[in-house]
């Protein structure tokens, strides 16, 4: 059934029957990380051809915003892998010391926390600048490309009312949550096709084992 002018059950096995072959040689070759940098490349693209200047205009998402990266973001095993190449590449030995550090305090504060009671511990995302903006946006996690919101306020809301065990609605695209989390599902099928664990883990873990 179409939604938002596309069939994302079909878009998802064209995205299985796409990629996996491609992240499959990928692997063989030890170039996983390029293959998934076209993989979101890709993704990136359908969601650019499908907004309207009028949806772009009414996403609230800014750099600087960051409110919302407090929540627990999971990641496939690829995607952590993809964050910690980025991180060797772009950040000095200095930095990734910093950051591991902050990586397992931050994993003493979450351990055995459901969603909830971390959106009461305030715990911002490792990743997440002084200035508000992502420090891996080139190869943020695809959850966290799923979340859009049209007002900032509500989101800073939606997580009070998160940490008291309640919820609150937050207005979205549909369509770029719908377009990220069924590359999110594709991603993790052509990973258990390719023999791999396609489970998804708690960002900050998943990377700090990767890097
Ligand atoms: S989802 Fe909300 S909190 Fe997050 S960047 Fe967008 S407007 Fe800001
Ligand atoms: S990875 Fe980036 S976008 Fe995702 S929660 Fe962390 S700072 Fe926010």
């Amino acid at each position: 059934m179409k939604r938002y002018g596309v069939d994302f059950y079909v878009w998802r096995q064209q995205l299985e029957q796409d990629w996996h072959q491609v992240i499959q040689r990928a692997l063989k070759k030890e170039q996983l990380n390029g293959a998934l940098e076209q993989f979101l490349d890709a993704v990136e693209q359908k969601l650019e051809r499908k907004l309207t200047p009028h949806d772009s205009e009414r996403i609230a998402c800014r750099a600087g915003c960051g409110t919302c990266c407090q929540v627990h973001v999971a990641v496939l095993q690829p995607e952590a892998e993809n964050i910690a190449a980025y991180l060797k590449e772009n950040w000095t030995s200095e930095q990734l010391e910093t950051l591991q550090q902050r990586m397992q305090k931050m994993l003493v504060r979450i351990e055995g926390l459901d969603e909830v009671e971390r959106a009461a511990v305030s715990c911002s995302c490792v990743f997440l600048s002084d200035e508000g903006s992502c420090s891996i946006y080139p190869v943020r996690p695809l959850l966290c490309r799923s979340l859009t919101s049209t007002c900032s306020e509500s989101c800073r809301q939606a997580l009070r009312m998160q940490a008291l065990g309640e919820s609150c609605q937050v207005e979205m695209n549909l369509f770029q949550k719908e377009l990220f989390d069924t590359a999110y599902l594709a991603l993790a099928s052509i990973w258990q096709r390719c023999g791999k664990d396609h489970r998804g883990y708690e960002l900050t873990a998943a990377v700090s084992e990767a890097l």
